[in-house]
């Protein structure tokens, strides 16, 4: 395995971060990159974000969809020259990532243990943890975490013997990558005959570090409530290969099952 890295200049700095791209894990070093510029530099981030992102190997879909979700520009197959940006009086800034301190949001925590509890009385099947992942989700009281414009979706990965391995709910109001599936992603290991569930159809971004994640699993299914239409969530590998299942007939709430 090679170390890689990846970076983004703006105003005399130089936002360095390092790591290793490995098939199974949900993190690249732009991927990494990108999540602890939101984590670190909340402020700044917009404004950082904008500037082309480099890397000195060669992006996977997953990389690429972040960039097209949360930031501008990709070049792969760069050449980091450390000392030309110092010639150039320009700081390095070394980002020792991942960060994802945002990520330890309480909401999870909120999430997961009705759910776990809830899931060993019944026979688990993709429908009864949409109906159920809906349901803890109007139960979430909005509004009064000011500014709190995360999206209302959730996800959960449910191992072949029908156990949660992780639930979450979208957390990307200040870091835009935090959808609901990479929140439970990166959290959580892959286990073969796992699956995925959320509301809504899952954007290409997600989708593309599910496949990543699995390993390329061929058995490794989505399944998701709502349709979206939006161009972000079309024409994921997962969709090509008829793998996200949207979920049909379903009963209204939790008691009708
Ligand atoms: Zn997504």
């Amino acid at each position: 395995m090679r170390q890689e890295f990846a970076w983004i200049e703006h105003e005399n700095k130089v936002y360095v971060t390092q790591g290793f791209r490995e098939f199974g894990k949900p993190h690249a070093p732009v991927t990494i990159l990108i999540q602890s510029i939101f984590d670190l530099y909340q402020d700044l981030s917009f404004f950082i974000l904008r500037k082309k992102i480099f890397t000195t190997g060669q992006a996977t879909e997953f990389e690429k969809s972040m960039v097209f979700l949360a930031g501008k520009r990709l070049q792969d197959n760069s050449r980091f020259d450390e000392d030309q940006y110092v010639g150039q009086g320009i700081e390095i800034v070394q980002i020792q990532g991942p960060v994802f301190k945002s990520q330890l949001a309480i909401k999870d925590v909120f999430l997961e243990q009705p759910l776990s509890q809830y899931l060993e009385s019944v026979s688990v099947t993709p429908q009864i943890v949409a109906v159920y992942l809906t349901e803890a989700l109007d139960r979430v009281s909005r509004g009064q975490v000011l500014h709190d414009h995360n999206r209302k979706i959730a996800a959960a990965i449910i191992s072949s013997q029908g156990q949660l391995l992780r639930a979450s709910f979208a957390n990307n109001y200040m870091n835009k990558t935090l959808h609901a599936e990479v929140c439970c992603l990166q959290n959580c290991d892959y286990q073969q005959g796992c699956y995925l569930v959320v509301t809504l159809k899952p954007c290409r971004m997600c989708a593309d570090m599910a496949w990543h994640w699995s390993g390329g699993d061929p058995r490794f299914e989505i399944f998701y409530l709502q349709n979206d239409p939006g161009p972000k969530a079309q024409g994921s590998r997962l969709e090509k290969e008829g793998r996200l299942k949207l979920l049909k007939s379903l009963p209204t709430n939790i008691d009708q099952l």
